[in-house]
This record gives C-alpha cells, sequence and structure tokens, in this order.
C-alpha cells in the first residue's frame, strides 16, 4: 500500500508551501487507498519556536487534511509520532552503524572543526566539504580512552567515495557530487547523532522512513541535495529507500522566496484575512500540478479535497517554480464564499463568523443574525471574503460620514448643491419600504429633475455614495425611518 507522510519541522507557523508538501503527500496516499502519516521532527532542539507544534496541527485541521496515523491519533501502528520520543530507536541504529565501520564517533573539537572549514575555504579549486575524516582512523584505544574521558563526540556516516545516483520521480535521474579538490581531500561524512546525543536530520529521517513503511517521499526542492545522503544511509543499512519527489518551491510574483515572507504566508494568517479553507486548498493544490485535461476546462478549475483525492496522481506534477499569483487566491475565494452563501446550513456559519467581527465594529448599533443575513442572502454577491464585510456594509448600520468620505466629497463638487437638497427634501418623509422606484419616477415628471441624479442623490444620502446594495434593499433593511433621517442628515 501506499503510505506517505509529511514530516515538519516546528520551527515556526506552518506556510503555504508546507502546507501545499502536506496535500500532496495526503493526496498520493488518499488516491492510492494508502495511510498518510504525520510525524513531528523535532530533533533540533535549538531551532524549536513555542506554539509551532499545536500551529501545524490547527492548519491542518482547518484544511480538512486528517492523517490516519500521528501524535494524538492512537490507531498507529508505528509510533511514537514525534522524533524527540523516539532516541532510544535511533540510538540502537546508530550502534549497528558504528559496528559495522559505516559510521564512527568524531572527536574533534570545534576549533578543530573551525579551523578545517577555514583551510577548506582557501583551497583552490574550491571544495563543498571541510572534514579531513581525521577520527575515522582513531585506535580503538584511542576510542576508548576518549569514551573513558566522557569527551563529546558526534558520530559521522562515513560517506561513499561516490553517491549512489537516484531517480527522484519528478526529474528523472539525480547525481550530485560534493566538490572536492583533487590535492586536499576532504569528506563529507554528515552527522548522523549531535553532541547532545540526539540524531540529527538525516538520521531520524532516514531511521522513521523505513521503520513508518513509507513508500513515497513528497518534499521540496531545497532537500535534493541531501537525498543522496540519505540514499547511502539507506544501503549503509541495507534497506530499500522510498520513492522521492522533490516539488519545486513556491515563488510569490516578484520572484522572492517565498519562505522570506513565512509570516504573511502562513496558513492561519491567510484564515485570519478571510481566506477560506477550501479556496486555500484549491489554491495550492494546483500550484505545481494540474489536472488531467478530460477533468478540466479551462472555466472549471475549482476542486473540492474530495475531488483532489479522486484524481490526484504524480503525473501532472510539473517542474518548473510555481508562482504564488494572489489574485487567483481571491477568484477562489470569491467562488467558494458565494457558495457557501447559497447553502442555507453554511450560510448560517457565515452569519456567525459576520456577526462576530460586526458586532466588534458597529458598537452601540443594532447588530442582529437576522439583518446581516438579510444584507448576505441581498447584497453578498458584493464580497470576496467575509473580512470585506464591514468595510463594505457599513453603512447598514451607521449613517455614512457625509463630509470625510471621498466618494462623498466627488459627489458634492460635481453637483449643484441646491439641486441635491431640493432632491432629499422632495423625497424626505415619502420613503417606505416598497415605493422607492415609482417615488423617483414621480419626482422626476413633477421637478424636471434627472432620473440619474435623483438615484445618485439618493444613494449619497443613504450610503455615503458606496455601491453593493440595491436601493431597495437598502432601505428595506434600515428601515424607513432612519432612510428618512439620513436624507435631512446628508445636507446639514
Ligand atoms: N523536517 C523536514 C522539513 O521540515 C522534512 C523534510 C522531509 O520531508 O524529508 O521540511
Amino acid at each position: 500500500p501506499v503510505r506517505t507522510r509529511f514530516a515538519p519541522s516546528p520551527t515556526g507557523m506552518l506556510h503555504i508551501g508546507s502546507l501545499r508538501t502536506a496535500l500532496y503527500n495526503y493526496l498520493l496516499a488518499k488516491n492510492a487507498g494508502g495511510q498518510f502519516l504525520l510525524r513531528l521532527e523535532d530533533t533540533d532542539q535549538k531551532r524549536l519556536v513555542e506554539g509551532a507544534e499545536h500551529n501545524i496541527y490547527e492548519s491542518l485541521q482547518w484544511c480538512g487534511i486528517e492523517y490516519d496515523e500521528g501524535p494524538g491519533v492512537s490507531s498507529g501502528k508505528y509510533g511514537p509520532y514525534r522524533q524527540s520520543d523516539r532516541t532510544d530507536i535511533y540510538r540502537r541504529y546508530i550502534d549497528g552503524l558504528l559496528e559495522s565501520g559505516h559510521a564512527y564517533r568524531c572527536f574533534c573539537s570545534k576549533k578543530r572543526l573551525d579551523d578545517l572549514r577555514d583551510s577548506a575555504r582557501l583551497l583552490q579549486p574550491p571544495t563543498t566539504v571541510s572534514y579531513d575524516r581525521h577520527c575515522a582512523h582513531l585506535s580503538e584505544e584511542e576510542i576508548a580512552r576518549n569514551l573513558k574521558e566522557k569527551s563529546p563526540f558526534t558520530v559521522r556516516m562515513k560517506a561513499p567515495d561516490h553517491y549512489p545516483f537516484f531517480e527522484d520521480l519528478l526529474h528523472g535521474e539525480i547525481n550530485i557530487q560534493p566538490q572536492v579538490n583533487k590535492n586536499d581531500i576532504r569528506y563529507d561524512d554528515p552527522i548522523l547523532v549531535k553532541s547532545d546525543n540526539l540524531p540529527t536530520y538525516h538520521f531520524a529521517n532516514v531511521i522513521d522512513d523505513h521503520l513508518m513503511k513509507i513508500t513515497h517521499v513528497i518534499r521540496g526542492e531545497e532537500w535534493l541535495p541531501s537525498t543522496q545522503k540519505h540514499i547511502a544511509l539507506y544501503n549503509a543499512l541495507g534497506w530499500t529507500p522510498p520513492k522521492f519527489i522533490h516539488i519545486p518551491l513556491l515563488t510569490s510574483t516578484d520572484e522572492k522566496k517565498l519562505s522570506k515572507r513565512k509570516g504573511d504566508s502562513s496558513v492561519l494568517s491567510m484564515k485570519k484575512k478571510g481566506v477560506l479553507p477550501e479556496a486555500l486548498v484549491n489554491f495550492c493544490v494546483l500550484f505545481g500540478w494540474s489536472p488531467p485535461r478530460v477533468l478540466a476546462s479551462a472555466n472549471h478549475e475549482c476542486f473540492s479535497l474530495a475531488d483532489f483525492e479522486k484524481m490526484f496522481n504524480l503525473n501532472y506534477l510539473t517542474k518548473g517554480n510555481a508562482k504564488v499569483d494572489d489574485k487567483k487566491l481571491w477568484f477562489f475565494n470569491k467562488h467558494y464564499l458565494q457558495q457557501k452563501l447559497k447553502n442555507p446550513s453554511t450560510l448560517d456559519k457565515i452569519t456567525e463568523q459576520v456577526y462576530f467581527h460586526a458586532k466588534e465594529e458597529f458598537t452601540g448599533e443594532e447588530v442582529t443574525h437576522h439583518k446581516i443575513k438579510q444584507i448576505l442572502v441581498n447584497c453578498g454577491q458584493a464580497l470576496t471574503t467575509i473580512n470585506d464585510f464591514n468595510g463594505t456594509f457599513y453603512f447598514f448600520f451607521r449613517k455614512p460620514n457625509y463630509l470625510e468620505n471621498p466618494i462623498c466629497e466627488n459627489f458634492i463638487k460635481t453637483h449643484e448643491k441646491r439641486e441635491i437638497i431640493s432632491i432629499l427634501e422632495a423625497l424626505r418623509g415619502n420613503i417606505d419600504t416598497s415605493n422607492i422606484d415609482e417615488l423617483i419616477k414621480q419626482i422626476a415628471k413633477e421637478k424636471g429633475f434627472v432620473k440619474k441624479t435623483i438615484f445618485e442623490s439618493l444613494r449619497f444620502a443613504l450610503a455615503g455614495s458606496h455601491s453593493g446594495a440595491k436601493m431597495a434593499t437598502l432601505i428595506n433593511i434600515i428601515g424607513p425611518d432612519e432612510a428618512n433621517t439620513r436624507l435631512s442628515d446628508a445636507v446639514r
């Protein structure tokens, strides 16, 4: 069976690039009827960020991504799923590698390693590795003495002279070798266990993917240069590696790497901006993956997580860096919001969320669920996100500020003030909930005003010239009394 995992390190808020990685792994497993699991890679204690673990759970849950195994899920057979709870397991395997000679203890001091790094930097041609493998040649006695003296040590993998090639299912054959200087041989020999006795990413990642029976690893391209180290480790342990798929990075339209702006693009900050999870999922999956032609047409690119589960496969991943275009996200958001407004049960939920924000904004005004629902049902088409509600529809709750509003200012500048006053006077006291079209016609006829001007004056008085609501709806919702009051307030 296909088994995939999402293996984030809790070192910051989960951003949309990682969400996309999680989604692809999830979809690959679900499409094949396999399992998707969550593993927390928290062995780099210095980089842990408080709240980051919780942020991962909350972000995945909000997007509807459920894992079959993971921290807090009781059914998994291959736990624990948090690496810091697995140190005994790693110890067992490191002992085996030390015995077989695939790994060795390195007692070199920090000073010595720093000097080696400095000297490596000066080599011509330069090398990308710096260690001279000094400790691989220690005698049994030297090792025993160091251990007895409790000298701190790391464990290094004895890297092969040539890393094996490997097949990436997206990129094909990959062959990345460290660059060495022929006259001054240095070695990659990556550290597997740090001096604090905790495993490094490379080591824990390989042990866990094997023990958790992972069949496919989809991860960001930034891990491509690590993968040949991982393959060498699988070989040293006599294990078959999983299949690897390295996906291109997300870039924003201005080409900057997204992760540089993690704060902006974290999943939960999107939620705060009013993005709907359906929109974010749709948006993220379609970055770097497109559905087969038969299933999608130019005007049909809105897919739910369940749709993607049915369609997803590795054949339609794209190789180029995917550019993040906010416009597309808002397009999806509007689509899903409009869908929700049409369905009574989701409409209730949206009403509740909007109520919460509106109540905060319009303190002292009449804010009720009924009124909000009325506005959403009648005028909701104007919204791209529920966060726009207060700004777009403030005039339903509060008298417009006629003096400080630029649209109003412009209206007053471009119209004859005397004319506006007489129009509003003619309307005043006569508005009720059902007569507005008739009333406008009648005043146009009796007083000789252009209908458009009457209409604009009315919108100026009732809604501060904001559009977004039909006049009849507006009067209906604010009520004729309030409407008549605004007619006098507007030109005061
Ligand atoms: N812990 C790594 C990360 O934070 C996982 C990389 C991998 O999937 O192997 O991205």
